[in-house]
């Protein structure tokens, strides 16, 4: 009875919120935090006029990077060397804190203990992979941008769009035919590529940040393990998805942010209506609706069936944000 429960338990899903602090120029206008987890419920979070919603996992404007790590994301690459493909997801609007949570920034730079979830990720990995005997490992990497519902490979970024094409191989595998997979031998190499895949996303945008909040960027880590003993190599992904910004356009937007904004919106969407269909244990074995936008195709061996998600969704405490704080709060909860 117990382990029939405990199976209930472990829903495939689930879904993490973080408050980041004001940052100082917010502090400075005095501003009151307007999102709090509710003190007495540390799964729980507070909105404005005493709105609570509930999470697997919440988070406050001081909890650190290991503890979000340590807590939602390291039990994952259990599963991750079990054979399970893995997804982590930040969502957010614009400035709520997911490149930080994710850790896909300026790696190299960034201060000791304040990395995110990339470079613990790929620490471990490559500390599981040294501590396994008698396996054979091969661990590759991929990243991907998806802008405008057009797909771009960070790793090759001269290839045109045109020639990357997402196919499904006959174990129903996803693959992204035209992409560079690159080997890795260490976390320092990964990284490396990572930042070099940044520097790209950079160039080929006149506003630098604009593009960044307003296209997914994917890294992902493919592990291949072969035991002398065993008759197939196991394969596993996973995946590290720095959500576009979930902020509604201004109205002042100008046309082309407009249809930025139109793909952004659809693409999100088509996300919520698969976590929300995986995760209703009601609507096990109906259509899921993968095929509505890039970002779903992407991962559709990595939604659903055996495979494990992580949906964070990252909001500001600061009253001027409450309207969109309060949006993804929604979209969160609804996603468990
Ligand atoms: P996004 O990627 O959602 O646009 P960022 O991750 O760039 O947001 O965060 C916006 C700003 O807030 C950055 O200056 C970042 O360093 C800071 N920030 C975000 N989350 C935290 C946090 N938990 N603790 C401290 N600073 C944070
Ligand atoms: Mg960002």
């Amino acid at each position: 009875v117990c382990e029939d429960s405990e199976q209930m338990a472990e829903t495939r899903v689930k879904v993490a919120l973080r408050i980041r602090p004001l940052l100082p120029r917010e502090a400075l206008r005095e501003q009151q935090e307007c999102v709090r987890v509710t003190p007495a419920r540390p799964r729980q979070v507070i909105a404005g006029n005493e709105r609570a919603f509930d999470f697997d996992f919440a988070f406050g404007p001081q909890a650190l990077q290991e503890d979000v790590y340590r807590a939602c994301v390291q039990p994952m690459l259990s599963s991750l060397m079990d054979g399970y493909n893995v997804t982590v997801f930040a969502y957010g609007q614009t400035g709520s804190g997911k490149t930080y949570t994710i850790g896909g920034g300026h790696i190299v730079s960034t201060p000791e203990g304040e990395g995110g979830i990339i470079p613990r990720a790929v620490r471990d990995i490559f500390l599981r992979v040294a501590q396994v005997a008698d396996t054979a490992f091969s661990v590759r990497t991929s990243y991907i941008e998806v802008y405008n519902d057009q797909l771009r490979d960070l790793l090759e970024p001269e290839t045109p769009s045109k020639f990357l094409h997402i196919r499904e191989d006959e174990r129903g595998n996803t693959v992204l035919i035209g992409a560079r997979q690159q080997e890795v031998e260490s976390g320092e190499e990964l990284i490396t590529l990572l930042e070099a895949g940044n520097a790209a996303r950079r160039t080929g945008s006149n506003q630098l940040n604009e593009r960044s909040s307003r296209s997914h960027a994917l890294l992902t880590i493919a592990v291949a393990q072969s035991r002398p003993d065993a008759a197939r190599s196991i394969a596993s992904k996973f995946h590290l998805v720095d959500l576009a910004g979930s902020e509604r356009m201004s109205r002042s937007a100008s046309a082309r942010h407009v249809q930025e904004s139109v793909q952004i919106n659809s693409g999100l969407l088509a996300l919520g209506n698969v976590i929300r269909a995986l995760a209703d244990p009601r609507r096990r074995g109906q259509h899921v609706p993968y095929r509505d936008s890039k970002i779903t195709r992407l991962l559709r061996d990595s939604l659903g069936g055996n495979s494990r998600t992580l949906l964070i969704a990252c909001v500001s405490p600061a009253p001027a944000c409450l309207q969109e704080s309060l949006s993804s709060l929604l979209f969160a909860s609804r996603a468990r």
